[in-house]
């Protein structure tokens, strides 16, 4: 009997032939290269906050905890190594006391560096890429069980398809990020009116170091967030007023809100008047702790990459189609921006960028609700986060990636013999 293994929203499940957790990259490498010799297939989990099924395998899956923390720190360059099973959360902290920090991050630091690298995680921000884009270089066990170095001088090409690989050139044991010196951000968070964001939200992304926004449906409201680079002291929320907003209000309120409709879904509507209230709050914190927060409710969601042109219309429409066919939503959508990049699978790659995020409660039906939103997203040419739910596959999306082939051909050298490859993998990349 194999144990069984599921994903942070336990939407996927899987029943690997074998779970191992290496103490250092040659035990990996041996690992890989005994499955690799018997035709077998292996997997990396790194915190299993994937929706998809990125990490699911019915093969070898390779828990790489034994290989995190920071391993070096150039303070000239800004450089820092750090093993590739690190949480963001211990980055953060090892950052901090070193003085440095993250360019941007998303909203929560439970993934691990591989994991959020390996499916284009990102923040928001127009002028700031996603968090591949701090990639400098990477170790990795190829797929017959070789370690491999990659770096941004010797193979800049190579590492422009390891830097977001959905797992399926190698495992990743070490990466190379850029990083920046440490900052303070003045959060600013108030709601709005959607007509108004609407109208003005190119010059709100221009204008903030960070902006994004969350859309109330069933109500015209939306609840904004700018964060701007600061020199003032630091001044955050008191622990009390931090304690009430984080995690009653918006964990164990908005939870139990949702686990209302859930029960009740024509309640909806009425319980989504709740969430804009009056609240305006502005403060002032380490970037780090402003970027992530604590998420106690669970949910299932989709994300969809869009031209940043084409954000007015497209949340227009899911204003409209969420009218129309009528489905009851509890959670908002969040939209969120990044500039393009140049990584061969990152969902920015060539072109500015909006994200459109949908989320369902835990336990409720998505999937009508889903469907509708990436119908709107592939008319807008839209590319789907790796790590939520999505129904696309490698030919929908070979024609939305324009170094699509020089992935490919970085798969072919690096696993020619699919060793990192899933039902996941087989579906969105091809064989
Ligand atoms: C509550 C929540 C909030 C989120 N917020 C954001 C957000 O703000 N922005 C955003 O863009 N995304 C967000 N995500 C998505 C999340 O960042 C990604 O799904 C990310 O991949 C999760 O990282 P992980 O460590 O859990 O990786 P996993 O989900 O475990 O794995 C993801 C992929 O990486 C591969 N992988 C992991 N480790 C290695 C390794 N060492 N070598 C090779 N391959 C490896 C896996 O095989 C898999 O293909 C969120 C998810 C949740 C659940």
């Amino acid at each position: 009997m194999t144990s069984k293994w599921s994903n942070w929203a336990g939407n996927v499940t899987a029943r690997p032939s074998r779970i191992v957790s290496p103490h250092d990259e040659a035990e990996l490498a041996e690992v890989v290269a005994g499955a690799a010799s018997h035709g077998a297939t292996v997997k990396v989990v790194g915190s299993g906050h994937s929706f998809t099924p990125a990490a699911a395998t019915d093969g070898v899956l390779v828990r790489i905890g034994a290989l995190s923390g920071i391993r070096s720190i150039e303070t000239d360059t800004m450089r820092v190594r750090v093993g590739a099973g690190t949480t963001l959360a211990d980055l953060n902290l090892a950052l901090h006391e070193h003085g440095l920090a993250m360019p941007n991050l998303g909203d929560i630091a439970y993934q691990t560096v591989a994991g959020a690298i390996s499916t284009a995680t990102h923040g928001t921000g127009t002028a700031l890429g996603g968090l591949a884009t701090c990639v400098r270089g990477v170790r990795l066990v190829d797929g017959s069980g070789e370690v491999v170095s990659i770096d941004c001088s010797t193979r800049p090409e190579l590492l422009r398809s390891a830097a977001v690989s959905l797992g399926a050139l190698g495992a990743l044991t070490e990466v190379t990020l850029q990083v920046v010196p440490a900052f303070r951000l003045r959060a600013r968070e108030e709601p709005m009116r959607l007509d108004a964001v609407l109208e003005s939200v190119h010059d709100l992304a221009a204008a903030n170091d960070h902006f994004e926004f969350f859309w109330v449906p069933h109500t015209g409201w939306a609840l904004t967030k700018r964060n701007n680079r600061t020199d003032d002291p630091l001044d955050p929320l008191p622990r009390v007023r931090n304690w009430v907003d984080k995690t009653l209000i918006e964990n164990h309120a908005f939870g139990m809100l949702c686990r209302l409709g859930r029960v009740r879904p024509s309640l909806i509507p009425r319980l989504a008047t709740a969430l804009p209230s009056s609240g305006r709050r502005e403060y002032v914190d380490s970037s780090w702790k402003i970027f992530a927060s604590e998420r106690l409710v669970k949910f299932y969601e989709m994300e969809y990459a869009i031209p940043a042109e084409a954000v007015g219309p497209a949340v227009a429409e899911i204003r409209a189609m969420v009218e129309r066919e009528g489905h009851l939503l509890s959670f908002p959508v969040e939209v969120r921006f990044t500039a393009a990049d140049d990584l061969a699978l990152s969902t920015a790659t060539g072109r500015e960028t909006a994200y459109v995020a949908v989320h369902i409660f835990k336990g409720m039906a998505h999937e009508p609700y889903f469907r509708d939103v990436e119908a709107i997203m592939i008319g807008h040419a839209g590319r789907p986060h790796w790590g939520k739910i999505h129904h696309r596959t490698s030919e929908d999306l070979a024609g939305l990636y324009p170094r699509w082939n020089e992935f490919l051909r970085a798969r072919d050298e690096l696993d020619p013999q699919r060793t990192f490859s899933n039902d996941y993998t087989r579906r969105v990349l091809g064989p």
